[in-house]
Parts: structure tokens; C-alpha cells; sequence
């Protein structure tokens, strides 16, 4: 366990990210039981850098204002109102408008993918966890795998759980959580959920996983401030913004593959 964690060290954590890179809450749960790990994929296994959530959005946006003849600005509006009402957009689109979600999805995840980087580190980090890794990702598996072999992780991982496999459900709904569990046979309190959305973990640590939130060493401009700062609740047991670095300080780690 780490050092019990005050407002006053989130608040350093947040407004300088570099001298505070990983926080324990006090009564936080270990990793030492731990056999299976998950993973969210956006702006957990890669940082806002990357610029992969940019253009997710604006091509979401682009969508929603071919579908509805709105222009830009309209158009941002209604996905910012679908984003807060229903989870997704995708989900507003299904539930209201009976969109084909594959559509929308093959839209969405048609980004341009060279300034996501190669993560050695992080690559290593993961190989190294001890049992199996999987990603539970609101995006589609073809995005997923697409992101995860440009970082250099893909083969690390034994399975994908995207958004048609939840049935379009997304996190943080706890069905969408069900789903994934019964799926890959996973025991819930053997294990761990990383994830950069707060509110994707109140599920998970409800249902017995280890949790850690990922947040970005600088404030990403894209995305809502809320979602990215460093939050004091009782369903985050720590808080990392260096992710690679985390695991190889926390996790147990199995020894380098000769
Ligand atoms: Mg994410």
C-alpha cells in the first residue's frame, strides 16, 4: 500500500502531475492476489499526445452533423448532449434514432494513427503481469487492435471486449460490466481495472476489482477537465498518471522473459 493519500496531494497531483506520479488511497486493495488484468484502451494505454481522441471526436461530431444537416457548432451541442444524457453517442444514436451502430463505429475509428508512439515500456510492464490482460473498451475491437499494435502491446493481450460485444452498452452501466465477466469467465475479485474515466470504476470496485485511474501528465484540451484530474473517492484505490511506471513500482511483476 502507498502513502494514505489528503485533498492537499490530490490537488499537488493534479496542478503539478511531474513531482506526484502515483497515489495510494488508505484503505486501497493490492494488487498481490491479483490474476486477471484489465485494461480501458482511450487515454488509458496511450496518452492524449497521440491525438487519437481528437480526431475519435471530431469525426463523431462530423458524423452527427451529416446525419442531422446541422452545422459544426450545432452538431458539437447535440453530441455533447448525447455524451452526458446517454453515456455515448453511440448509444443516443441506437436508442433514438436506430442507427447501424457498425456505421457509425467504422466512421468514428477512421483516424489517421502515425503520431501514436511505441511503448517499450508500457509493452514490457504488461508482458510482465503475472495472468491474463484483457482490454474493455466503449470503442470498436478493429479500433482497439489497430491502437494496440501501434503502441506494441496487441499481442500481450488474450481478448478485446469492445462495444458489439456489450451489446452496445457502454461503461460505465453495469450490465456492460456483466457482460465482459461472464463472457471471459473472469472472478471480479481477482482483479484489477485501469481506466482514465472516474466513473467507469465505481462498477468495478463495487464488484471486488483492484482500481486505478489514469490521469495525463498535462491537462488534454480535448476532453472535459473533470475527467481528468485526480479524484478522492472511495471506489479509486490509486492513481497513476504514468501507467508503465506504475505497474513496474505496484504490480508483481514477473521477471524478464530470458
Ligand atoms: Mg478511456
Amino acid at each position: 500500500m502507498g502513502p494514505p493519500c489528503s485533498i492537499t496531494q490530490l490537488e499537488i497531483m493534479t496542478a503539478v502531475p511531474s513531482l506526484q506520479p502515483h497515489l495510494s488511497t488508505p484503505d486501497s486493495r493490492s494488487f498481490g492476489h491479483v490474476d486477471t488484468w484489465i485494461f480501458d484502451l482511450d487515454n488509458t494505454l496511450y496518452p492524449h499526445e497521440s491525438r487519437v481522441w481528437p480526431q475519435i471526436d471530431e469525426r463523431i461530431t462530423l458524423y452527427i452533423a451529416t446525419t442531422f444537416g446541422l452545422d459544426g457548432l450545432s452538431a458539437k451541442a447535440l453530441q455533447k448532449y448525447f455524451y452526458h444524457k446517454y453515456g455515448t453517442t453511440l448509444r443516443a444514436l441506437i436508442d433514438e434514432y436506430g442507427i447501424d451502430p457498425y456505421d457509425f463505429l467504422d466512421f468514428a475509428h477512421d483516424i489517421d494513427h502515425s503520431d501514436i508512439e511505441l511503448n517499450a515500456s508500457l509493452g514490457d510492464a504488461i508482458e510482465r503481469l503475472p495472468g491474463r490482460k484483457l482490454i474493455l473498451t466503449n470503442g470498436s475491437q478493429k479500433h482497439a487492435e489497430n491502437v494496440a499494435r501501434k503502441i506494441g502491446i496487441l499481442d500481450h493481450f488474450e481478448a478485446v471486449f469492445d462495444i458489439a460485444a456489450a451489446d452496445f452498452v457502454p461503461k460505465p452501466e453495469r450490465r456492460a460490466y456483466e457482460r465482459f465477466l461472464e463472457k471471459h469467465g473472469v472472478e471480479p475479485a481477482r482483479s484489477a481495472m485501469f481506466e482514465d474515466i472516474a466513473k467507469n470504476l465505481v462498477v468495478p470496485h463495487d464488484l471486488g476489482m483492484t482500481t486505478t485511474l489514469i490521469i495525463p501528465k498535462t491537462i488534454d484540451p480535448f476532453r472535459e477537465e473533470f475527467e481528468q484530474t485526480a479524484v478522492e473517492a472511495p471506489h479509486i484505490d490509486h492513481i497513476t498518471n504514468d501507467l508503465a511506471a506504475f505497474l513496474v513500482e505496484r504490480a508483481p511483476l514477473l521477471d524478464k522473459p530470458a
